[in-house]
């Protein structure tokens, strides 16, 4: 965070100063949220939850160094004092991304966005200081926490927003105003809150509205409902993907023996040759969209491809591909689940267990609302299509639709499973794993089926 006067932040948010003797003190540490992350100089963000006030650490933070609390009620320490701590915090947000002049990227989309944020921000990282969103913090809250972060030297800010309902997206892009946009795809996740796939397109599309007419909105040629997002812009828009049209696109593509992918990238000021470390074809559509960001930041396509080419995984639990001593490789993208990236993560298994045994350890996609049994019948019929050869449904209800949808699509006996739970699932698969099998590992974050990668890794 930039040294900000506890006078001044006062200002900033409209707050009243409590037991502050010196009103010139700075803030010059992280702005937190969580008591164990205060360091000297922090401005502790006292939000009350369902189980913990934040206000009962308030004597805590100021012992470790915190320099006051942004607070809802005197609490006997330095303390600025507001009604409303969210809108405080997200006022003091907007006025540093303003006072700093850093260049925001904000990205969002139904599957992908933390992923390609973690393209971005390691592409972007070669050519300038740039600071991201820690893992998947993209709500009104994690997004100004990122944006205070930033220091005079961040050159580029990359922020992952996410969107439950209409006017999210608006309301965070007026915190931090992006000048360029991104939007990655639209699919089905949340669609049990949003009612259609109309409707989120309407709220993702808030982010393309935000820009000024000198920004950029990166679209998904090949999703037509972002694509169709052009309309909605006064910035210049950029187009990635598979089509022709695309001004940034991936020619070539092919998978390598182990499922990473391999493409010419073309940007309109040049082409060259790409070789992933991250895992699944699904990857190729996150890298242009990086690639398409980049080029507008003024970045040569060598500089890009040599960047893709080098980057890693900065979250847990997507695509964490580990293979034990005895062979058998464990692919943990127990992070989250919905119909768009089950399939994505389905094929990328597909791919790299070509001439091997494969095993899909699959639990419940959580929001779909209507579409629940249909989507989860699908998933299983897809998993027999692709060839794996045992689905391992865990949990409830969900889980049963998962299997039988396998079952209906001709696998039987054996090849499709339905357990109870991650316990279940992890002595089953002890039982039966085999040097040489592949196995994947997803459901939405609720099921916590990472539990069941790390039993297996362990027991490696
Ligand atoms: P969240 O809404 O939970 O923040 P997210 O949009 O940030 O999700 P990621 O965490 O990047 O998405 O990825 C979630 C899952 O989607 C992972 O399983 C990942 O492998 C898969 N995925 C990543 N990119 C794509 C894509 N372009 N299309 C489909 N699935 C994808
Ligand atoms: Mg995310």
């Amino acid at each position: 965070m930039i040294a900000l006067s506890l006078a001044e932040i006062a200002e900033v948010v409209g707050g009243q100063t409590h037991d502050i003797p010196d009103p010139s003190v700075q803030v010059t540490g992280p702005v937190v949220r969580d008591s164990r992350e205060v360091e000297p100089g922090s401005l502790f963000v006292a939000f009350v939850g369902e189980r913990v006030d934040g206000h009962d650490f308030a004597a805590a933070v100021v012992e470790a160094g915190a320099a006051a609390l942004l607070a809802s009620r005197p609490v006997g320490v330095p303390a600025i004092v507001v009604d409303d701590v969210q809108a405080a915090l997200g006022a003091l947000a907007r006025h540093v991304v303003q006072k700093l002049g850093t260049t925001l990227v904000a990205l969002t989309g139904s599957a992908g966005k933390t992923s390609t944020k973690d393209l971005v921000a390691q592409v972007l990282q070669r050519k300038a200081p740039t600071v991201w969103t820690p893992g998947s913090l993209n709500n009104e809250i994690g997004l100004p926490l990122t944006a205070l972060s930033a220091t005079e030297e961040t050159r580029f800010l990359v922020l992952e927003m996410g969107a439950r309902g209409i006017g999210h997206i608006r309301y965070l892009a007026d915190l931090t105003p992006p000048k360029i946009g991104l939007v990655l795809n639209v699919g089905t996740a949340h669609i049990g809150e949003f009612g259609g796939r109309e409707q989120i397109a309407q709220a993702k599309g808030e982010l393309v509205e935000a820009l000024p007419e000198d920004g950029a909105a990166i679209l998904n040629a090949d999703d037509p409902l972002v694509r169709a997002m052009a309309s909605r812009t006064k910035a210049k828009v950029v187009l990635f993907g598979e089509s022709g049209e695309a001004d940034v696109r991936a020619e070539n593509v092919t998978l390598t023996d182990a499922g990473q992918p391999v493409f010419r990238l073309h940007t309109p000021s040049g082409a060259s040759d790409v070789t992933m470390r991250l895992y699944g074809e699904h990857h190729v559509s996150n890298a242009l969209a990086a690639a398409a960001v980049a080029h507008e930041l003024g970045m040569s396509a060598e500089e890009i491809a040599t960047a893709l080419s080098e980057a890693g995984s900065l979250s847990r639990w997507r695509m964490e591909v580990t293979e034990r001593p005895d062979g058998v490789t464990v692919v943990n993208d127990a992070y989250n689940a919905n119909p768009e990236s089950m399939r994505a993560a389905l094929r990328a298994l597909a791919a790299m267990g070509k001439g091997r045994r494969t095993w899909a350890v699959l639990g419940k996609m959580a929001e779909l609302g209507d579409e629940s049994l249909a989507e989860h019948d699908a998933v299983g019929r897809l998993a027999v299509r692709l060839n794996v050869g045992k689905l391992v449904a865990v949990g409830g209800r969900e889980a049963s639709w998962l299997q039988l949808g396998a079952y209906n699509e001709g696998s039987w006996g054996e090849e499709s499973v339905h357990v109870s739970d991650a316990q279940a699932a992890v002595d089953l698969l002890r039982s039966q794993l085999r040097p040489g099998d592949v196995v994947l590992v997803k459901a939405s974050r609720s099921v916590g089926l990472e539990s069941v990668a790390q039993a297996l890794l362990d027991s490696g």
